[in-house]
């Protein structure tokens, strides 16, 4: 096949100002912070690849959609089109809208899960995590062994493990798992799919044990384009046929509009029971909202509507998994260690492999993270110790399984001269590792720590 560059399927029609900072100012952030980069101001990153959550830039479609938002309390003609396009989408009949897909969860697990139950999913989110565990019960990650070898190529890196899924509910009993879920894509096990071969293995242990089975859903266009492309016999459907027929094989889902509903903020709870539907609602009403609009404005159901469905285009979900996988390619072959083959929405660096002279207790991906902001003002995020360690009474704590710093891609807004600029400032860095000194905590909130958290270097 001839080589020609795989284009971003759009021109620019509206730009913000990207401020350049000096290290020196730098410096002086990372000190007010706490060395902890959720607590910069914006106008202190250059390249900003925290998260792909709500940061992508919305289509002309979107805003333009907005304008025609029916902000009617009850019965909005924008939740009606929001409600039919899920609908369509997912094939799931009950449709809940919510501010965030952490509402979703809350409301989700408020229902189904009690104390002293074991919730298994392929790897918790660290919000699904933190929600299970509210609740009292048990967030157990399940993945297949190649998803915790970084290193390792695999096609599917974020299947769970049907064997150990079986000897859970085996161990437990089914009475104290009130639900199965699966993430697609696997976004704190390095971005990796889940293949469709896999989702129906879960079904059928899920249908041999009566345990209803939900999708977290965030990068569901996502997992269904590197199904297309990767999974046996799915070269000739359309990530919209394959969203369907991966929908079709769950009870329900969760779902953050801010990664596949292109959208800056909004989320859903979908699923077939009238039953359950009914008590989420209930529950709804208390905190987020009228069961027509759910914590969104109308015109957010219209830019999450029309969102969805421009996620499922050809065009755009070739160059959204390239623009990935154009910087994995770039820094794995200058020789850094990352996880491999790269993330549907992120490129995933491997702190404990780079910095083996930095032990977990002193937060690798977290000094790692640090250093690419003061290189470069690049701002990734930790998704490893800080994020997932476990306190112990002793003081110590239990490491998380790997040392990632996760730099996220956000959906249609930076160029391949970003990119190419991001995998420069992380190859510098990288030459200099042996120089990076770890982290210790100097202050951390009970959960989701890592979001307050201040260090200091030691
Ligand atoms: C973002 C995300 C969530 C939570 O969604 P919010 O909209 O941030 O509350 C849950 N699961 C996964 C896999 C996510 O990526």
């Amino acid at each position: 096949m001839p080589y020609r560059t795989i284009i971003e399927p759009f021109r620019i029609h509206s730009v913000q100002a990207i401020d350049l900072t000096d290290r020196a100012t730098r410096q002086a952030a990372l000190e007010r912070a706490g060395y902890n980069l959720f607590g910069l101001r914006a106008e202190e990153v250059t390249i900003d690849l925290l998260t792909d959550s709500g940061t992508g830039a919305m289509s002309a479609q979107q805003w333009a959609g907005m304008m025609l938002g029916d902000e009617s309390y009850a019965g909005s003609r924008s939740f009606y089109r929001f409600e039919d396009t899920v609908q369509t989408i997912t094939g799931l009949a009950e449709v809940i809208p919510t501010h965030q897909g952490r509402a979703a969860e809350r409301i989700l697990f408020t229902t189904m899960v009690s104390a002293g139950d074991v919730v298994p999913n392929n790897t918790h989110f660290d919000t699904t995590r933190a929600n299970v565990e509210f609740q009292g019960a048990e967030a157990r990650d399940l993945v297949i062994a190649a998803g915790l070898d970084p290193a390792l190529l695999h096609p599917f890196k974020g299947n769970m493990d049907v064997d150990a899924l079986v000897a859970t509910i085996e161990e437990v009993g089914v009475d104290r798992v009130p639900l199965v879920m699966v993430t697609v894509t696997n976004n704190s096990g390095g971005g990796q799919p889940v293949s469709m071969a896999n989702l129906r293995a879960v079904r059928a242990v899920c249908d041999r044990y009566g345990i209803p089975f939900f999708l977290d859903a965030c990068r569901f266009a996502e997992n269904s384009w590197f199904i297309k492309i990767r999974e046996e016999g799915y070269a000739d459907k359309t990530p919209r046929e394959i969203a369907l027929e991966m929908f079709s094989l769950a009870d329900g889902c969760t779902m953050s509009a801010k990664k596949d509903g292109m959208s800056n903020i909004g989320g859903f709870l979908a699923m077939n029971d009238p039953n359950l539907a009914l008590k989420c609602r209930n529950l709804l009403i208390l905190t987020e909202g009228f069961p027509t609009y759910g914590g969104l404005a109308g015109y957010d159901l219209e830019a999450i509507a029309q969102g969805l469905n421009e996620a499922l285009e050809e065009n755009y979900l070739q160059y959204r998994i390239r623009s990935t996988e154009y910087l994995a390619e770039k820094v794995s072959s200058a020789g850094l260690p990352i996880v491999l083959p790269a993330g549907g929405h992120a490129v995933y660096l491997d702190a404990a492999a780079l910095l083996p002279h930095i032990p977990a207790s002193r937060y690798p991906a977290q000094a790692l993270a640090v250093e690419l902001y003061l290189d470069g003002g690049v701002r990734g995020v930790e998704i490893g110790s800080v994020m997932f360690g476990k306190p112990q009474p002793d003081g110590s704590e239990v490491p998380a399984s790997m040392e990632l710093v996760r730099l996220a891609v956000p959906r249609r807004t930076y160029t391949q001269s970003h990119i190419d600029y991001v995998g420069e400032v992380m190859i510098d860095v990288a030459e200099r590792a042996g120089e990076i000194r770890g982290l210790r905590i100097t202050e951390q909130a009970p959960w989701l720590r890592h979001f307050t958290a201040r260090f200091e270097p030691v």
